[in-house]
Formats: structure tokens, sequence, C-alpha cells
């Protein structure tokens, strides 16, 4: 018997694991493919919400006290696995005219770092972008991280440190009115003290019957990644809903896609080829390489974009994280935080009341 299961091993799974691991906890993660290779494997790894001006301050609080421990957390996972999750500072550019007066009016009420590119300046500093004809707003202080390299340092660090893994699918929940007792695997149950739910998309399968269903439905993404390049000075771009992450080997990734396909999570040679010619005409040096990647996932949608973080009444030993969408790998760190928090009693960093399951 352990004293929490965890289903779902995706970004929200095991850092929950991490932060129940590091309090003395004895902890079992399920997972019915392999760990992470959902919605957290195809994220671009962004570390911050894509436009924070259009989030609530449920999202964005989240987001910043995570923001605030990522460097920390890659150094930490780095130092202990050698493997690196590649947190860079690369900072964002923001293109998009209607959005400027907004983005700049965020910035300087959260104090958030911020400078405004003239149109010579940024063809100075990003001399390989296609002409920019209006000032810009940057970013500096906006970071990246590889999402395969941290699942890779993270599935590391939790082996080591003795978390339980199943390879199966949870199929469903065994309870009576007020308490879960077990997890039905595929032939076996397993039992804990306390379960917990971090099955992305995927969450509300999971639920008992009869009691309030958190709203979480699946919104695909799709990503593109160009081989690597000798462009020097690459800068994380955002146009709409659309950007540009350059990584560290010199391969440019490319998102992303909003649709609503159900469970469905193939590709799209129209999506293929609309994010090939979104970044070609930003980097015309792009021009002429094909990009030699392509993948969808699935976002865990909750209707607010706010995720559920909470305990599952009238359950005592039931909880919930997950409905993170657009925002998983940013707000992960301190989401696992915020439910250990709850879930040992401890005084938590962020008022609860934004990620109950009823608001
Ligand atoms: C294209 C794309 C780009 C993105 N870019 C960014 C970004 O730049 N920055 C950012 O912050 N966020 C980004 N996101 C969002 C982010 O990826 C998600 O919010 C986050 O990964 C959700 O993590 P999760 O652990 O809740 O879900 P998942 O990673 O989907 O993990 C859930 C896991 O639960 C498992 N599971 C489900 N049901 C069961 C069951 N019954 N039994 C056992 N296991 C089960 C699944 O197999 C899965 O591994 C992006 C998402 C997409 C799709």
């Amino acid at each position: 018997m352990f004293d929490f299961i965890i289903i779902g091993g995706g970004i929200i799974g095991l850092l929950t694991a991490k932060e129940l691991q590091q309090a003395g906890a004895s902890v079992a993660v399920v997972e019915k493919n392999s760990l992470g290779q959902q919605a957290t494997w195809a994220a671009g790894g962004i570390l911050s919400p894509m436009r924070p001006w259009h989030y609530c301050d449920a999202v964005n609080a989240i987001s910043s006290i995570s923001q605030s421990v990522y460097q920390q957390l890659s150094n930490t996972l780095f130092t202990e696995t050698g493997i690196d999750p590649q947190w860079v500072l690369s900072g964002m550019l923001v293109l998009n005219g209607d959005d400027m007066s907004p983005a700049i009016d965020w910035c300087e009420q959260h104090n958030d770092s911020h400078e405004i590119l003239s149109t010579e300046q940024l063809a100075i500093q990003f001399a390989h972008l296609r002409t920019i004809g209006e000032p810009t707003l940057l970013r500096p202080q906006v970071a990246t991280i590889q999402p395969h390299k941290l699942l890779a340092a993270l599935t590391h660090y939790l082996t080591n440190k003795g978390v339980t893994f199943f390879d199966v699918e949870a199929s469903h929940l065994l309870n009576t009115a007020t308490a879960v007792s077990a997890v039905q695997l595929d032939n076996n149950t397993v039992k804990a003290g306390q379960y917990i739910i971090c099955a992305g998309a995927w969450s509300s399968q999971l639920m008992p019957d009869g009691i309030e269903q958190p709203k979480i439905s699946p919104v695909k993404g799709q990503m593109i990644c160009f081989p690597p390049t000798d462009i020097p000075n690459l800068c994380m771009i955002m146009e709409g809903n659309r950007y540009i992450i350059p990584r560290q080997d010199g391969r440019i990734v490319v998102g992303s896609t909003r649709e609503n396909t159900g469970f469905d999570a193939s590709t799209t040679q129209a999506a293929f080829d609309e994010l090939r010619d979104f970044a070609q005409q930003l980097y015309p040096a792009l021009e002429g390489i094909e990009p030699d990647a392509h993948w969808a996932g699935l976002r865990p949608s909750s209707p607010d974009s706010i995720p559920y973080i909470c305990r599952v009444s009238p359950f005592k030993n039931l909880s919930l994280n997950a409905g993170h969408y657009r925002n998983g790998i940013v707000t992960a760190p301190a989401s696992a935080q915020l439910m250990v928090d709850i879930l040992l009693d401890r005084p938590p960093q962020l008022d609860t009341t934004a990620y109950q399951l009823i608001r």
C-alpha cells in the first residue's frame, strides 16, 4: 500500500510525484502509455502563458510562481541526473499590432520586464527576421525548456528516488460513497491512502459517477520542427496564436494549431503547410528548408483555462490536478506544489479558491 497513487505520468503527475516524494511519502505513478508521451511531449516548452494579457489572474499567478523556480528545477535535475532540461532565457518578441497596447499595459501593471524595439532596432538586433514595419514588444525574461529533456530528467530522477511506476492503464477507481479504495489496473488493483488524478485530457473519464465532473476536453495542437540551421541570434517569436521557438541545438520548433477533434491526435498536411509557411515568411532564410518533424498533442482544456487543483468532494482521499490547457508546462511546478500543500495541509502559497472543481 502506497501513501499516494497518481494516475497519469505527464508533467503534472511527475512533478506532483516529485513534490510528494520530497515530503517523505511513498508514491506510485500509473501511466497507460510511456511516461510523458502525450500533451507534455508535444509541448513547445514556453515558460510563460503565450499572451498573459489574455489570461486571468489565477493562471498568471500560478505561472509566475513556476517561472521563478524553473531555472533552479532545471539545474537540480541536471545535477542529479546528468540530463540537461535546457532551460534557456530565449526572450520573447511579440509581433502583432492589435495586441501591442494591452500587452504593454499588462507588462507595466505587472512589472514584467519589457522593451519596445523600434523597426530600426529590430532590424539590427534580429537581422534575419523579415522587415517588421512597426515597433515591437520584447519580453527579455521569458525562458523556454526542452520538454523531452525535462521528461527524461524527471523520469530518471524519480526512478532514482524510489518512486514506483505502473506501466498500465488505470481502468477505473473502486470507491464507496465517501472514499476511494483502490485503482483497477489490467488484472489487479493497487491501493493507497490518497489518489490523485493527473490524467490530462483523459481526467474526466476517471472521475467516479454521481458527482460534479470537471469540464476537461481535448484540444489538439499540431507542431512542426525545422532541422538545425545556422541562422544566428534567433529569438522566440509570438504572432497571434503562432510562435517560433529556437532550440539550443539549432532546431526551430513552430506551433501551433487549436483544433476540437475529440481524442483524434493525428496530423494533417494542411497544418504542416500552414506552420511551415508562417515560419518561412518570418525568417526568409528558412525558405527551401523542409521541416523534418511534425506531431500533435491533446491539451487538457478547462472552460476558463484555469486548472483544477483540488480535493474531490465527497471523497476524503481523492484529488485532481488537471486541466492546464496551453499552460501545463509553465504552471506545472507551482501546480504540483499547490496540490501537495492541499494534500499535506501545508499553508498554500496561493489562494486555492480559483482552482476548485465547483467555481
Ligand atoms: C502542441 C502543444 C504545445 C504546447 N506548448 C506549451 C508550451 O509551450 N508551454 C506550456 O506551458 N504548455 C504547453 N502546452 C500545454 C501542455 O503541454 C499541457 O498543458 C501539459 O502537458 C499537460 O500536462 P498533463 O500532465 O496534465 O497531461 P499529459 O501530458 O497529457 O499527461 C497525462 C497522462 O495521463 C495518462 N493517462 C490518461 N488516462 C490514463 C489512465 N486511465 N491510466 C493511466 N494513465 C493515463 C496519459 O497517457 C498521459 O501520459 C502545449 C500543448 C500542446 C498540445
